[in-house]
Protein backbone atom coordinates (compact mmCIF):
# COMPACT_ATOMS: atom_id res chain seq x y z
CA UNK A 1 0.00 0.00 0.00
CA UNK A 2 0.69 3.92 -0.58
CA UNK A 3 2.32 5.07 2.59
CA UNK A 4 2.07 9.01 3.70
CA UNK A 5 4.62 11.39 3.28
CA UNK A 6 6.98 8.92 1.21
CA UNK A 7 7.53 10.18 -2.02
CA UNK A 8 8.33 7.21 -4.51
CA UNK A 9 11.57 6.96 -7.42
CA UNK A 10 9.46 4.64 -9.25
CA UNK A 11 5.96 4.25 -10.18
CA UNK A 12 3.98 2.62 -7.34
CA UNK A 13 1.18 0.06 -7.78
CA UNK A 14 -2.59 1.41 -6.50
CA UNK A 15 -4.87 -1.15 -4.43
CA UNK A 16 -8.52 0.61 -5.44
CA UNK A 17 -11.79 -0.44 -3.74
CA UNK A 18 -14.69 -1.13 -6.65
CA UNK A 19 -16.78 -3.04 -4.09
CA UNK A 20 -16.96 -2.36 -0.55
CA UNK A 21 -18.30 -3.99 2.55
CA UNK A 22 -20.76 -0.86 2.94
CA UNK A 23 -22.69 -1.59 -0.19
CA UNK A 24 -23.95 -4.88 1.11
CA UNK A 25 -23.58 -6.98 -1.72
CA UNK A 26 -23.47 -10.86 -1.89
CA UNK A 27 -22.88 -11.57 -5.73
CA UNK A 28 -20.92 -9.98 -8.89
CA UNK A 29 -20.33 -11.43 -11.95
CA UNK A 30 -17.21 -11.83 -13.56
CA UNK A 31 -15.87 -11.80 -17.63
CA UNK A 32 -12.43 -12.04 -18.54
CA UNK A 33 -11.54 -10.94 -22.36
CA UNK A 34 -9.34 -13.58 -22.44
CA UNK A 35 -8.76 -16.30 -19.87
CA UNK A 36 -5.25 -16.93 -20.40
CA UNK A 37 -4.12 -13.61 -19.68
CA UNK A 38 -4.61 -14.37 -16.27
CA UNK A 39 -3.27 -16.14 -13.72
CA UNK A 40 -6.11 -17.54 -11.61
CA UNK A 41 -5.69 -18.08 -7.69
CA UNK A 42 -6.33 -20.23 -6.27
CA UNK A 43 -5.77 -22.93 -9.22
CA UNK A 44 -8.30 -25.16 -8.25
CA UNK A 45 -10.97 -22.03 -9.36
CA UNK A 46 -9.36 -22.20 -13.07
CA UNK A 47 -12.10 -22.82 -14.94
CA UNK A 48 -12.94 -21.98 -18.87
CA UNK A 49 -16.99 -21.23 -18.29
CA UNK A 50 -17.63 -17.83 -18.33
CA UNK A 51 -19.00 -15.18 -16.89
CA UNK A 52 -17.74 -16.32 -12.90
CA UNK A 53 -20.77 -16.04 -11.09
CA UNK A 54 -19.29 -15.21 -7.56
CA UNK A 55 -21.73 -15.13 -4.18
CA UNK A 56 -20.97 -14.55 -0.71
CA UNK A 57 -21.93 -18.19 1.04
CA UNK A 58 -21.41 -17.52 4.91
CA UNK A 59 -17.52 -16.37 5.37
CA UNK A 60 -16.13 -17.54 2.05
CA UNK A 61 -17.24 -17.32 -1.59
CA UNK A 62 -18.79 -19.23 -3.87
CA UNK A 63 -17.09 -19.21 -7.54
CA UNK A 64 -19.08 -21.37 -10.28
CA UNK A 65 -19.67 -24.14 -7.84
CA UNK A 66 -16.80 -24.23 -6.44
CA UNK A 67 -15.84 -22.73 -2.75
CA UNK A 68 -12.44 -20.57 -1.93
CA UNK A 69 -11.64 -17.47 0.53
CA UNK A 70 -10.39 -15.58 -1.67
CA UNK A 71 -9.97 -15.27 -5.56
CA UNK A 72 -7.15 -13.36 -7.36
CA UNK A 73 -7.13 -12.75 -11.10
CA UNK A 74 -3.34 -11.64 -11.81
CA UNK A 75 -3.02 -10.03 -15.16
CA UNK A 76 0.09 -11.50 -16.57
CA UNK A 77 1.20 -8.44 -18.22
CA UNK A 78 0.91 -4.72 -16.66
CA UNK A 79 1.17 -2.74 -19.82
CA UNK A 80 -1.82 -0.66 -21.56
CA UNK A 81 -4.17 -3.11 -23.69
CA UNK A 82 -7.28 -2.14 -23.31
CA UNK A 83 -7.85 -5.40 -25.38
CA UNK A 84 -7.13 -7.74 -21.65
CA UNK A 85 -9.80 -6.41 -19.27
CA UNK A 86 -11.75 -7.62 -16.48
CA UNK A 87 -15.53 -6.68 -16.68
CA UNK A 88 -17.40 -6.37 -13.66
CA UNK A 89 -21.03 -5.90 -12.27
CA UNK A 90 -23.21 -4.86 -11.01
CA UNK A 91 -20.59 -1.94 -9.41
CA UNK A 92 -22.52 0.90 -7.41
CA UNK A 93 -21.32 4.63 -8.58
CA UNK A 94 -22.14 7.60 -7.08
CA UNK A 95 -22.09 5.92 -3.34
CA UNK A 96 -24.72 7.79 -1.33
CA UNK A 97 -24.86 10.75 -3.50
CA UNK A 98 -28.41 12.03 -5.55
CA UNK A 99 -26.43 9.95 -8.49
CA UNK A 100 -25.79 6.60 -7.02
CA UNK A 101 -26.60 4.10 -9.94
CA UNK A 102 -25.43 0.37 -10.82
CA UNK A 103 -22.88 0.03 -13.67
CA UNK A 104 -20.62 -2.18 -15.07
CA UNK A 105 -16.74 -1.60 -14.90
CA UNK A 106 -13.62 -3.02 -17.06
CA UNK A 107 -10.83 -3.00 -15.41
CA UNK A 108 -7.12 -2.92 -16.21
CA UNK A 109 -4.66 -4.66 -14.21
CA UNK A 110 -5.00 -7.49 -11.09
CA UNK A 111 -8.69 -8.17 -9.06
CA UNK A 112 -8.71 -9.63 -5.80
CA UNK A 113 -12.42 -10.45 -4.26
CA UNK A 114 -12.83 -11.58 -0.79
CA UNK A 115 -15.39 -11.46 1.71
CA UNK A 116 -15.91 -8.91 4.81
CA UNK A 117 -18.42 -9.19 7.21
CA UNK A 118 -20.64 -10.87 5.06
CA UNK A 119 -20.12 -8.75 1.86
CA UNK A 120 -18.08 -8.63 -1.14
CA UNK A 121 -14.78 -7.02 -1.23
CA UNK A 122 -13.33 -6.33 -4.37
CA UNK A 123 -9.85 -4.61 -4.99
CA UNK A 124 -8.87 -3.50 -8.12
CA UNK A 125 -4.67 -3.28 -8.10
CA UNK A 126 -2.64 -1.70 -11.07
CA UNK A 127 0.14 0.88 -11.73
CA UNK A 128 -0.80 4.27 -10.70
CA UNK A 129 -0.58 5.89 -14.15
CA UNK A 130 -3.07 3.81 -15.31
CA UNK A 131 -5.57 4.43 -12.71
CA UNK A 132 -4.86 7.97 -13.37
CA UNK A 133 -5.60 7.74 -17.06
CA UNK A 134 -8.97 6.37 -15.91
CA UNK A 135 -9.25 9.11 -13.12
CA UNK A 136 -8.95 11.89 -15.55
CA UNK A 137 -11.43 10.84 -18.13
CA UNK A 138 -14.10 9.67 -14.93
CA UNK A 139 -13.97 13.26 -13.08
CA UNK A 140 -14.09 14.96 -16.51
CA UNK A 141 -15.15 14.12 -20.22
CA UNK A 142 -12.17 13.36 -22.51
CA UNK A 143 -13.48 16.46 -24.75
CA UNK A 144 -11.86 18.84 -22.33
CA UNK A 145 -9.05 20.85 -23.45
CA UNK A 146 -5.45 18.89 -22.60
CA UNK A 147 -4.35 21.93 -20.44
CA UNK A 148 -7.38 20.67 -18.11
CA UNK A 149 -7.16 17.06 -18.18
CA UNK A 150 -2.69 17.90 -17.58
CA UNK A 151 -3.70 20.04 -14.22
CA UNK A 152 -6.38 17.48 -13.18
CA UNK A 153 -3.86 14.33 -14.03
CA UNK A 154 -1.33 16.27 -11.82
CA UNK A 155 -3.94 17.29 -9.05
CA UNK A 156 -5.05 13.57 -8.82
CA UNK A 157 -1.46 12.28 -8.88
CA UNK A 158 -0.78 14.51 -6.11
CA UNK A 159 -3.72 14.09 -4.06
CA UNK A 160 -3.07 9.85 -4.39
CA UNK A 161 0.40 10.51 -3.44
CA UNK A 162 0.51 12.86 -0.41
CA UNK A 163 -1.95 10.18 0.82
CA UNK A 164 -3.34 12.11 3.67
CA UNK A 165 -6.92 10.78 3.99
CA UNK A 166 -6.22 7.00 4.09
CA UNK A 167 -10.31 6.60 4.83
CA UNK A 168 -9.63 2.92 3.68
CA UNK A 169 -6.64 1.18 4.81
CA UNK A 170 -7.70 -0.87 7.37
CA UNK A 171 -10.02 -2.71 4.50
CA UNK A 172 -6.68 -2.85 2.70
CA UNK A 173 -6.94 -0.42 -0.18
CA UNK A 174 -5.31 3.07 -0.90
CA UNK A 175 -8.72 4.63 -2.02
CA UNK A 176 -12.23 4.16 -3.25
CA UNK A 177 -13.59 4.33 -6.78
CA UNK A 178 -15.89 7.24 -5.89
CA UNK A 179 -16.31 10.25 -5.03
CA UNK A 180 -15.58 9.54 -1.55
CA UNK A 181 -11.74 9.22 -2.87
CA UNK A 182 -11.31 10.10 -6.44
CA UNK A 183 -14.11 8.94 -9.61
CA UNK A 184 -12.86 6.40 -11.03
CA UNK A 185 -15.09 3.89 -13.48
CA UNK A 186 -12.23 1.68 -15.11
CA UNK A 187 -11.39 1.51 -18.61
CA UNK A 188 -15.26 2.68 -19.31
CA UNK A 189 -14.90 6.19 -20.64
CA UNK A 190 -10.72 6.23 -21.08
CA UNK A 191 -10.11 7.76 -24.74
CA UNK A 192 -6.81 8.76 -25.96
CA UNK A 193 -6.48 11.73 -24.75
CA UNK A 194 -6.60 10.73 -21.25
CA UNK A 195 -3.77 9.07 -21.85
CA UNK A 196 -1.77 11.50 -23.72
CA UNK A 197 -2.63 13.13 -20.43
CA UNK A 198 -0.82 10.99 -18.36
CA UNK A 199 2.31 9.95 -20.22
CA UNK A 200 2.86 13.38 -20.98
CA UNK A 201 2.58 14.21 -16.96
CA UNK A 202 3.88 11.04 -16.21
CA UNK A 203 5.42 11.28 -12.39
CA UNK A 204 4.77 15.20 -12.02
CA UNK A 205 3.39 16.07 -8.90
CA UNK A 206 3.13 19.17 -6.49
CA UNK A 207 5.74 19.44 -4.04
CA UNK A 208 5.39 22.74 -1.17
CA UNK A 209 8.18 23.06 1.15
CA UNK A 210 9.37 19.51 -0.01
CA UNK A 211 6.14 17.70 0.54
CA UNK A 212 3.89 16.97 -2.10
CA UNK A 213 0.51 18.54 -1.49
CA UNK A 214 -2.48 17.68 -0.32
CA UNK A 215 -4.01 18.75 -3.81
CA UNK A 216 -8.14 18.54 -2.88
CA UNK A 217 -10.33 19.20 -5.38
CA UNK A 218 -14.18 20.26 -6.18
CA UNK A 219 -16.40 20.14 -8.99
CA UNK A 220 -17.57 24.21 -8.74
CA UNK A 221 -15.72 26.32 -6.12
CA UNK A 222 -19.07 28.97 -6.83
CA UNK A 223 -16.95 32.17 -7.47
CA UNK A 224 -14.36 31.56 -4.78
CA UNK A 225 -12.49 28.79 -3.18
CA UNK A 226 -12.56 27.67 0.71
CA UNK A 227 -9.92 27.15 3.19
CA UNK A 228 -9.17 23.79 4.55
CA UNK A 229 -9.71 24.47 7.78
CA UNK A 230 -13.26 25.51 7.01
CA UNK A 231 -14.29 22.06 5.91
CA UNK A 232 -11.66 19.60 7.76
CA UNK A 233 -10.53 19.28 11.61
CA UNK A 234 -6.77 20.41 11.50
CA UNK A 235 -4.26 23.29 11.48
CA UNK A 236 -4.28 26.07 8.20
CA UNK A 237 -2.54 24.65 5.40
CA UNK A 238 -0.69 27.72 3.37
CA UNK A 239 -1.64 26.81 -0.51
CA UNK A 240 -5.73 25.68 0.49
CA UNK A 241 -6.97 28.97 1.06
CA UNK A 242 -9.79 31.03 0.25
CA UNK A 243 -9.01 32.70 -3.19
CA UNK A 244 -10.93 34.63 -6.10
CA UNK A 245 -11.56 31.83 -8.85
CA UNK A 246 -11.50 35.25 -11.15
CA UNK A 247 -8.42 37.22 -13.34
CA UNK A 248 -6.38 39.02 -11.22
CA UNK A 249 -8.18 41.90 -9.36
CA UNK A 250 -11.35 40.21 -11.75
CA UNK A 251 -13.51 41.38 -8.57
CA UNK A 252 -13.50 42.99 -4.90
CA UNK A 253 -12.25 41.25 -2.31
CA UNK A 254 -15.22 40.13 -0.05
CA UNK A 255 -15.40 38.11 2.73
CA UNK A 256 -18.07 35.44 2.61
CA UNK A 257 -18.15 34.91 6.55
CA UNK A 258 -20.19 37.74 6.24
CA UNK A 259 -23.81 37.28 6.22
CA UNK A 260 -25.24 40.15 4.26
CA UNK A 261 -21.80 39.88 1.78
CA UNK A 262 -22.66 35.98 1.45
CA UNK A 263 -26.43 36.56 0.41
CA UNK A 264 -24.93 39.52 -2.38
CA UNK A 265 -23.00 37.15 -3.45
CA UNK A 266 -24.57 34.14 -3.56
CA UNK A 267 -28.07 36.32 -4.93
CA UNK A 268 -25.36 37.45 -7.74
CA UNK A 269 -23.22 35.75 -10.84
CA UNK A 270 -20.17 36.79 -10.99
CA UNK A 271 -17.70 36.31 -13.97
CA UNK A 272 -15.64 33.43 -12.10
CA UNK A 273 -13.59 30.83 -14.18
CA UNK A 274 -16.48 28.63 -13.36
CA UNK A 275 -18.86 31.09 -13.87
CA UNK A 276 -21.66 30.64 -17.30
CA UNK A 277 -19.86 33.96 -18.21
CA UNK A 278 -16.30 31.76 -18.74
CA UNK A 279 -17.67 28.65 -19.34
CA UNK A 280 -21.61 28.37 -20.83
CA UNK A 281 -24.18 26.38 -19.23
CA UNK A 282 -24.78 24.92 -22.64
CA UNK A 283 -20.91 24.14 -23.34
CA UNK A 284 -20.74 22.52 -19.99
CA UNK A 285 -22.42 19.43 -20.73
CA UNK A 286 -20.08 18.55 -23.39
CA UNK A 287 -17.33 18.61 -21.18
CA UNK A 288 -18.45 16.94 -17.74
CA UNK A 289 -18.34 13.83 -16.56
CA UNK A 290 -21.23 11.19 -17.60
CA UNK A 291 -22.38 10.12 -14.63
CA UNK A 292 -23.78 13.37 -13.02
CA UNK A 293 -27.23 14.99 -13.84
CA UNK A 294 -27.45 17.95 -15.48
CA UNK A 295 -26.55 20.02 -13.26
CA UNK A 296 -26.69 23.39 -12.53
CA UNK A 297 -23.36 24.11 -10.54
CA UNK A 298 -22.74 27.58 -10.25
CA UNK A 299 -25.72 29.02 -8.70
CA UNK A 300 -28.70 27.07 -7.93
CA UNK A 301 -31.76 26.62 -5.86
CA UNK A 302 -33.75 23.80 -4.06
CA UNK A 303 -37.61 24.12 -2.68
CA UNK A 304 -38.78 22.62 0.10
CA UNK A 305 -42.50 23.27 1.43
CA UNK A 306 -42.75 23.06 5.31
CA UNK A 307 -44.07 19.41 5.87
CA UNK A 308 -40.95 18.54 3.40
CA UNK A 309 -38.20 20.29 5.20
CA UNK A 310 -39.82 18.96 8.44
CA UNK A 311 -39.85 15.51 7.18
CA UNK A 312 -36.50 15.71 6.27
CA UNK A 313 -35.23 17.06 9.25
CA UNK A 314 -36.91 14.60 11.05
CA UNK A 315 -35.75 11.56 9.20
CA UNK A 316 -32.06 12.39 8.63
CA UNK A 317 -31.90 14.35 12.94
CA UNK A 318 -33.89 12.32 14.29
CA UNK A 319 -35.87 15.46 15.68
CA UNK A 320 -39.90 15.20 16.62
CA UNK A 321 -40.13 18.31 15.06
CA UNK A 322 -43.73 19.53 14.00
CA UNK A 323 -43.06 22.55 12.17
CA UNK A 324 -39.69 24.03 11.00
CA UNK A 325 -39.59 27.51 12.53
CA UNK A 326 -36.22 28.95 10.88
CA UNK A 327 -32.88 27.91 9.94
CA UNK A 328 -30.39 29.90 11.22
CA UNK A 329 -26.58 30.19 9.67
CA UNK A 330 -24.05 30.90 12.75
CA UNK A 331 -20.88 30.28 10.74
CA UNK A 332 -19.18 30.41 7.44
CA UNK A 333 -16.20 30.36 5.80
CA UNK A 334 -14.56 32.57 3.40
CA UNK A 335 -16.63 31.56 0.55
CA UNK A 336 -19.35 31.40 2.26
CA UNK A 337 -19.93 27.80 3.01
CA UNK A 338 -21.45 27.00 5.89
CA UNK A 339 -19.98 25.20 8.90
CA UNK A 340 -22.30 25.76 11.68
CA UNK A 341 -26.08 26.23 11.08
CA UNK A 342 -28.75 26.25 14.03
CA UNK A 343 -32.45 24.78 13.77
CA UNK A 344 -35.13 26.29 15.36
CA UNK A 345 -38.42 24.47 15.07
CA UNK A 346 -41.24 23.37 17.76
CA UNK A 347 -41.73 20.16 19.47
CA UNK A 348 -45.21 17.63 20.07
CA UNK A 349 -45.74 19.99 23.13
CA UNK A 350 -45.51 23.45 20.82
CA UNK A 351 -42.37 24.20 22.97
CA UNK A 352 -39.17 25.74 20.53
CA UNK A 353 -36.25 23.97 20.61
CA UNK A 354 -32.90 24.57 19.03
CA UNK A 355 -30.67 21.84 17.33
CA UNK A 356 -27.57 22.99 15.77
CA UNK A 357 -25.60 21.17 12.93
CA UNK A 358 -22.09 21.33 13.16
CA UNK A 359 -19.33 20.97 9.80
CA UNK A 360 -20.12 21.20 6.09
CA UNK A 361 -20.35 17.86 5.49
CA UNK A 362 -23.06 17.28 7.91
CA UNK A 363 -25.07 19.99 6.72
CA UNK A 364 -24.79 18.92 2.97
CA UNK A 365 -25.97 15.20 4.36
CA UNK A 366 -29.05 16.72 6.43
CA UNK A 367 -30.71 19.62 4.13
CA UNK A 368 -30.95 17.23 1.10
CA UNK A 369 -32.46 13.48 0.98
CA UNK A 370 -29.21 12.62 -0.67
CA UNK A 371 -26.65 15.46 -0.48
CA UNK A 372 -27.24 18.99 -1.15
CA UNK A 373 -24.51 20.35 -3.70
CA UNK A 374 -22.90 22.35 -1.44
CA UNK A 375 -23.23 24.19 2.22
CA UNK A 376 -23.02 28.15 0.68
CA UNK A 377 -26.71 28.78 0.88
CA UNK A 378 -28.60 31.07 2.43
CA UNK A 379 -32.17 30.46 3.18
CA UNK A 380 -35.66 32.73 2.32
CA UNK A 381 -38.50 31.70 3.99
CA UNK A 382 -41.66 32.43 2.12
CA UNK A 383 -45.42 32.26 3.20
CA UNK A 384 -44.92 32.77 6.58
CA UNK A 385 -47.84 32.66 9.03
CA UNK A 386 -48.18 32.79 12.81
CA UNK A 387 -43.91 33.03 12.30
CA UNK A 388 -44.06 29.21 10.74
CA UNK A 389 -43.02 29.44 7.05
CA UNK A 390 -45.04 27.49 4.39
CA UNK A 391 -42.05 27.23 2.31
CA UNK A 392 -37.90 26.97 2.44
CA UNK A 393 -35.82 28.52 -0.33
CA UNK A 394 -32.41 27.17 -0.49
CA UNK A 395 -30.18 29.31 -2.76
CA UNK A 396 -26.75 28.24 -2.85
CA UNK A 397 -23.35 28.65 -4.78
CA UNK A 398 -20.99 25.96 -5.90
CA UNK A 399 -20.78 21.99 -5.90
CA UNK A 400 -18.62 20.29 -3.61
CA UNK A 401 -16.40 21.30 -0.55
CA UNK A 402 -14.84 24.19 -2.98
CA UNK A 403 -11.04 23.77 -1.51
CA UNK A 404 -8.17 23.69 -3.78
CA UNK A 405 -8.72 23.30 -7.85
CA UNK A 406 -12.47 24.23 -8.92
CA UNK A 407 -12.64 22.11 -12.06
CA UNK A 408 -15.00 24.13 -13.14
CA UNK A 409 -12.68 26.93 -13.10
CA UNK A 410 -9.86 25.15 -14.22
CA UNK A 411 -11.75 24.37 -17.52
CA UNK A 412 -12.85 27.75 -17.88
CA UNK A 413 -9.24 28.33 -17.82
CA UNK A 414 -7.98 26.53 -19.63
CA UNK A 415 -10.75 27.31 -22.42
CA UNK A 416 -8.98 30.93 -21.90
CA UNK A 417 -5.96 29.43 -22.94
CA UNK A 418 -4.25 29.64 -20.00
CA UNK A 419 -1.43 27.12 -20.01
CA UNK A 420 -1.14 23.65 -16.97
CA UNK A 421 1.60 26.12 -14.84
CA UNK A 422 -0.86 29.00 -14.48
CA UNK A 423 -3.80 26.65 -13.33
CA UNK A 424 -2.10 24.99 -11.01
CA UNK A 425 -0.45 27.80 -9.43
CA UNK A 426 -4.06 29.68 -9.37
CA UNK A 427 -5.62 27.18 -7.71
CA UNK A 428 -2.77 26.08 -4.90
CA UNK A 429 -0.55 29.49 -4.62
CA UNK A 430 3.12 28.83 -3.91
CA UNK A 431 3.48 25.09 -5.06
CA UNK A 432 5.80 23.69 -7.28
CA UNK A 433 5.18 21.32 -10.09
CA UNK A 434 8.29 18.63 -9.89
CA UNK A 435 8.54 15.27 -11.72
CA UNK A 436 9.38 12.60 -8.90
CA UNK A 437 9.81 9.52 -10.83
CA UNK A 438 10.80 8.71 -14.51
ZN1 LIG B 1 -13.05 6.58 -0.49
ZN1 LIG C 1 -14.49 28.12 -9.26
Amino acid sequence: MLERGQIPGIEPTIRVGIILPEDRQTNVSLDLSNIPDYQIIPKHLQTESQPYHIEVEQDSLRINGNRSDKLHLRRLDKGIDLGKIIEVYPVVAGRGFHWEKKIRLNLLGDLEIMVHQGALLAINILPLEQYLMCVATSEMNAACPPALIHAQTIVARSWVLANVEQKHRQLGFDVCNDDCCQRYQGTNYLTRQAQVGALATRGEVLLYEGSICDARYSKSCGGMTESFETIWDGNTIPYLQVRRDFEDNGWEDLSLSSETNAARWITSTPPAFCSPATVPGDSLAQYLGSVDEAGRYYRWKVNYTQSQMTELLNLKLGLQAVNVIEIIPVSRGGSGRLNRIRIRYTDRNREIRLREVISEYEIRRVFHTRFLYSSAFIVDRLAVEDKIPGEFTLRGAGWGHGVGLCQIGALGMALKGYAVPAILTHYYPGSELTKIYP
